[in-house]
C-alpha cells in the first residue's frame, strides 16, 4: 500500500517535471503584437483627393487593417497578416498594385512584389509580372516553394500556373484610371511617377504573438515606366526587410533611390549598429541617405518589441494601424 503510494507521488513529480520542461520549450504568446500597413506616398494636396475615392481608399485600409489584425488576435502569423492586409489591397482598384496596377509605356500592367519572414529570414519576390490577380502571393509561394529568392516575367508566370496561383485575363487590370494616367502621362512626354497621384503602392508589416516579424510590398510600379524597368518593391532588402532581431520595414517612393541606399535593411542595420529606437532609423535612412540623393517617399515599420513607426518625407502617405496597445487608424496626411 505504502509502496503503491509512494509510485504515485513519484509518477506525479515526474509530470510535472516533463509539463515544465515542455512549457519551457514553448514560445509563450507576448502581449504585444500587432500591424502596420500604407498605401503609397506622394505630394499631394488634401483638396485635390476625389472624395469619393478616398472613401474607398480609406474603407479598404480598414478592412486590410481589421482582416489582418484579427489573423494575428488568433495567434496566427506574421506572414498570414501581412500576406492578406496586402491581398485586400490589391484587390481595390484603389491603389496601384494587383487590380489597381498602373500602366508601363506600352500599356501593359508589370507588377513587382516581395515578402520576408523575419524568423527564417527567407524572402520571396517577383518582378514584372502580368496576370497574377495577388502577385504577393505569388511572391510567398516563391519564399515557400523554391530555392530561390526573385522570379521575373514570363519564368515567374510560368512558376504561378504551377502552383495553381490565381490568375486573371487582361481585361481584369485594364481600368479607366490606369489608361487616364498612362494618356496623361504620354501627353505631358515624362515617366509620371505614380506617387505622386493619390493612388499608390501597398505594403504590410507585422509582429504575431510569438515574436516574428514580416513585411510584404506590392507594386504596379511607376506609370508610363519603361518597358521592363524593376522597382525595390520586388527586392528584399530594398523595399521590403524583416529581420526577428530589429524590426520588419516596408517601403514606398521612387524604387530607384530605394534600390541605391537599400533602404528596408539599412533601417534594420541602422537599429543593430547604431542601436537606434525604430524611429529614429527609419528617419535617418530617409531624410540622411534617400532624399541626400535626390529620393523620397515613406516606410512603414515594425520592431521586435512591437513599436510603429511610419515616416515620409512627401506630404502625403496613406498608412494605418493596429496594435495590442494601439486602437486602429488610418491617416493621410500629418496627423493633426
Ligand atoms: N517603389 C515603387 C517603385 O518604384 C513605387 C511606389 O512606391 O510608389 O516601383
Amino acid at each position: 500500500m505504502k509502496i503503491h503510494w509512494i509510485a504515485i507521488l513519484v509518477c506525479f513529480f515526474l509530470l510535472n517535471c516533463a509539463k515544465y520542461n515542455s512549457n519551457m520549450s514553448i514560445v509563450s504568446p507576448k502581449e504585444k503584437y500587432g500591424i502596420v500597413i500604407h498605401g503609397g506616398a506622394g505630394n499631394f494636396k488634401e483638396k485635390s483627393l476625389d472624395k469619393e475615392e478616398r472613401k474607398a481608399q480609406e474603407a479598404a485600409l480598414n478592412s486590410a487593417l481589421i482582416a489582418a489584425y484579427a489573423i494575428l488576435e488568433k495567434g496566427g502569423s506574421a506572414t498570414d497578416a501581412v500576406e492578406t492586409a496586402v491581398m485586400i489591397l490589391e484587390d481595390s482598384p484603389h491603389f496601384n498594385a494587383g487590380k489597381g496596377s498602373v500602366y508601363n509605356a506600352k500599356g501593359q500592367v508589370e507588377m513587382d512584389a516581395s515578402i520576408m519572414d523575419g524568423k527564417s529570414r527567407k524572402a520571396g519576390g517577383i518582378a514584372g509580372v502580368t496576370l497574377v490577380r495577388n502577385p504577393i502571393t505569388l511572391a510567398r509561394a516563391v519564399m515557400e516553394k523554391s530555392d530561390y529568392v526573385l522570379l521575373m516575367g514570363e519564368g515567374a508566370l510560368e512558376f504561378a500556373k504551377e502552383h495553381n496561383i490565381q490568375t486573371e485575363d487582361e481585361a481584369y487590370f485594364q481600368t479607366e484610371k490606369s489608361q487616364k494616367k498612362l494618356d496623361k502621362a504620354k501627353k505631358t512626354k515624362k515617366t509620371s511617377l505614380d506617387h505622386d497621384d493619390k493612388h499608390g503602392t501597398v505594403g504590410a508589416v507585422a509582429l504575431d504573438k510569438y515574436g516574428n516579424l514580416a513585411a510584404a510590398t506590392s507594386t504596379g510600379g511607376l506609370n508610363n515606366k519603361r518597358y521592363g524597368r524593376i522597382g525595390d518593391s520586388s527586392i528584399a532588402g530594398s523595399g521590403t526587410y524583416a529581420d526577428n532581431s530589429s524590426c520588419a520595414i516596408s517601403c514606398t517612393g521612387i524604387g530607384e533611390y530605394f534600390i541605391l541606399t537599400q533602404a528596408a535593411i539599412s533601417v534594420s542595420k541602422n537599429m543593430l549598429l547604431q542601436k537606434n529606437t525604430l524611429d529614429k532609423a527609419m528617419k535617418d535612412v530617409l531624410f540622411n541617405q534617400i532624399e541626400k540623393i535626390g529620393g523620397r517617399g515613406g516606410m512603414i515599420g515594425i520592431d521586435k518589441n512591437g513599436n510603429i513607426s511610419a515616416q515620409k518625407t512627401t506630404t502625403g502617405m496613406y498608412r494605418g494601424w493596429m496594435t495590442s496597445t494601439l486602437d486602429k487608424k488610418v491617416l493621410i496626411f500629418d496627423e493633426q
